[in-house]
C-alpha cells in the first residue's frame, strides 16, 4: 500500500513531522502486521493440509490405531480399526474393546492394558477378537501410553493368514511326525513280521521235523514187530524141522533112505540156525566195534574159484548156471587185503543170487580199475532173478532190512547179510552198489582199493585207518 505525504507547516511542522513519522511507523507496523498475518495464513494452511495428510494416513493405515482410556473404553479409531471389528467409526467409540475379545483372550488383553499403564512401556500381546457379524481373527496388539494420561495408543495388526499358516506349518510338523512314527511302526512291524515269518519257518521246520521223527518211531516200531517175527519164523522153522524130524527117527520103521533124508533136513536146519547165530554174532561184533581187519596175503583168481565150487553144485540142483568173469592175471591176483572178509563179502553176494533167482546164471566177476587215482578191485555177481523194486533199493543195506518186508516168507534169511557185506567193504575202505531191474535180475558190486603184494604194506595200512 502506498502513503501520500501532504506538505509540511512551518508551527507545525516538528509535531507534523512526528505525527507523520508515527503514521508512518504505525502504517510499516501494519505492513509488518498484514504481512505476519499472511505468513501465519499461509501456516495455518500448510498446518491443515499436513493434518489432513496425517488424518488419511491415520485412517487409511493398513493396520487399526485405537486411541484407548485404562479400562480399554475405545475414545479413537481409524477406518482400519472400525473395519477389524466389523462396525462403523462413529458408533465403535466409547465403546469398550474388550467386548470383541473372545472369552479365552480376555485375562491376556486386561493384562495388556495394566502392563501398559503400571510400567508405562510398550506392550505387545496376542489375542483373538469376533468382530461384529464376523468370523474370528488373531490379532497382534502393540500398545504405549500417552505422555502424562491414563490413555494409551493400540496398534492392532491382523494376523490370521500367519497364524493359518503358522498352525498349517505346525499341523504338517505334526503330520511329518506321525508319518515318521507310522514309518518307524511298519519297519518294526516288517521286523516283526519276519521275527514271526522265522518263528513260523521253525516252528514248520520243528513240526516237519516231529513229523519225520514220528513216521521214524512208527517204522522203528514197525521193524522191531517185523524182525521179531522174522527172528522167530527163522528160529522156529528150522528148530522145528531139528526136533520134527528127530522125533521121526526114533520110530523104528523108518526106512534106510527115508532116515537119510530126515537126517540131511535136519542137518539144513542146523545150518540154517548156525548161519543165522553166525550172521548175530558178526553184526553184533560189528556194531561193537571188535571186528578187526586181518591183512593177509589173497589170491582173489583163487578165492573167486573156491566160492564158484563151493556154489556151482547147488546152482546146478536149481537147473541154473555158474561163471566166473576174472580180468586179472596171476601176478595181478596177488594182494595185500582182509581174505576172509572178502569171502564172506562173496559168499553173501553169491547166496543171495542163488536165493533170489529160480532160473538162469550167476556170475561172478572182477577186474581192476587203473584210471583212478588209487587203484581199485571192482568185483560183482550178477544174477537173473527177481530184481529189487527201486524204492527199497536205499535200504536193503540196512540190518534187518529186507527188500519186501511182506514178502520175506517166501525167501528165508534175517536180513543181515548185505549189512555185513556193507560193513566189511568200507572196513576195508571200499564201497558197496546195487543195480538192479525188477524180473531181470540184479548186479551187486563192490569196490577195494588194490594194493598188488609188490607195493610196501605202509600206504596200505594208512589208507585203511
Ligand atoms: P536176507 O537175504 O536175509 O533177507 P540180506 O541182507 O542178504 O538179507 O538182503 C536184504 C534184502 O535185499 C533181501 O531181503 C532182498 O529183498 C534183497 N536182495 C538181496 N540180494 C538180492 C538179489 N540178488 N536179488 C534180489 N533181491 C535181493
Amino acid at each position: 500500500m502506498l502513503l501520500q505525504k501532504s506538505p509540511p507547516r512551518p508551527d507545525l511542522k516538528n509535531a507534523d513531522e512526528k505525527a507523520q513519522e508515527l503514521i508512518l511507523e504505525l502504517e510499516l507496523h501494519q505492513i509488518e502486521l498484514e504481512l505476519q498475518n499472511e505468513e501465519l495464513r499461509m501456516a495455518q494452511e500448510k498446518a491443515e493440509l499436513f493434518a489432513d495428510r496425517y488424518i488419511e494416513f491415520f485412517d487409511f493405515a493398513p493396520f487399526g490405531y485405537y486411541e484407548f482410556t485404562d479400562k480399554g473404553e475405545i475414545l479413537e479409531l481409524n477406518l482400519r480399526g472400525a473395519e477389524l471389528l466389523g462396525g462403523d467409526r462413529s458408533s465403535l467409540k466409547k465403546s469398550c474393546f474388550g467386548f470383541f475379545v473372545t472369552e479365552d483372550t480376555k485375562q491376556t488383553f486386561n493384562l495388556f492394558l495394566e502392563k501398559i499403564f503400571q510400567e508405562r512401556k510398550k506392550v505387545k500381546c496376542e489375542l483373538i477378537l469376533t468382530p461384529h457379524n464376523g468370523e474370528p481373527i488373531y490379532v497382534f496388539l502393540s500398545g504405549i501410553p500417552i505422555y502424562k494420561t491414563q490413555h494409551c495408543i493400540v496398534n492392532v495388526v491382523d494376523i490370521t493368514q500367519n497364524k493359518i499358516a503358522q498352525n498349517l506349518l505346525i499341523a504338517n510338523k505334526e503330520l511329518a511326525f506321525q508319518n515318521e512314527e507310522k514309518e518307524k511302526r511298519a519297519a518294526e512291524l516288517v521286523i516283526a513280521n519276519k521275527e514271526l515269518a522265522f518263528q513260523n519257518e521253525e516252528k514248520e521246520k520243528r513240526a516237519a521235523e516231529l513229523i519225520v521223527a514220528k513216521e521214524k518211531a512208527q517204522e522203528n516200531d514197525r521193524l522191531k514187530s517185523a524182525f521179531l517175527a522174522n527172528m522167530s519164523h527163522e528160529i522156529r522153522t528150522p528148530m522145528n524141522a531139528i526136533l520134527g524130524f528127530s522125533d521121526l527117527l526114533k520110530n523104528f520103521e523108518v526106512t534106510g533112505e527115508q532116515s537119510e533124508q530126515y537126517i540131511s533136513l535136519i542137518e539144513q536146519g542146523g545150518e540154517r540156525l548156525l548161519n543165522l547165530i553166525n550172521d548175530l554174532v558178526e553184526i553184533s561184533r560189528i556194531e561193537s566195534g571188535q571186528m578187526e581187519l586181518v591183512l593177509s596175503k589173497c589170491n582173489i583168481r583163487e578165492q573167486v574159484e573156491f566160492i564158484y565150487n563151493l556154489f556151482s553144485s547147488e546152482v546146478t540142483r536149481k537147473g541154473m548156471q555158474i561163471f566166473i568173469h576174472g580180468e586179472l592175471t596171476a601176478y595181478e591176483s596177488n594182494v595185500m587185503t582182509d581174505r576172509e572178509k572178502i569171502y564172506e563179502i562173496l559168499t553173501n553176494l553169491v547166496k543171495n543170487a542163488i536165493k533170489y533167482s529160480d532160473h538162469g546164471s550167476i556170475e561172478i566177476g572182477y577186474r581192476l580199475r587203473r584210471e583212478h587215482h588209487h587203484p581199485e578191485l571192482i568185483f560183482y555177481v550178477k544174477d537173473t532173478g527177481i530184481g529189487i523194486l527201486p524204492e527199497n533199493i536205499k535200504f536193503i543195506f540196512d540190518r534187518f532190512r529186507q527188500g519186501s518186508e511182506s514178502n520175506t516168507r517166501s525167501y528165508e534169511g534175517a536180513g543181515l547179510g548185505l549189512s555185513i557185506s556193507k560193513a566189511y567193504v568200507e572196513m576195508l575202505g571200499g564201497r558197496i552198489w546195487v543195480k538192479s531191474e525188477i524180473k531181470r535180475g540184479s548186479t551187486f558190486y563192490f569196490a577195494i582199493p588194490y594194493f598188488p603184494m609188490v607195493r610196501t604194506l605202509c600206504p596200505l595200512s594208512s589208507h585203511l585207518s
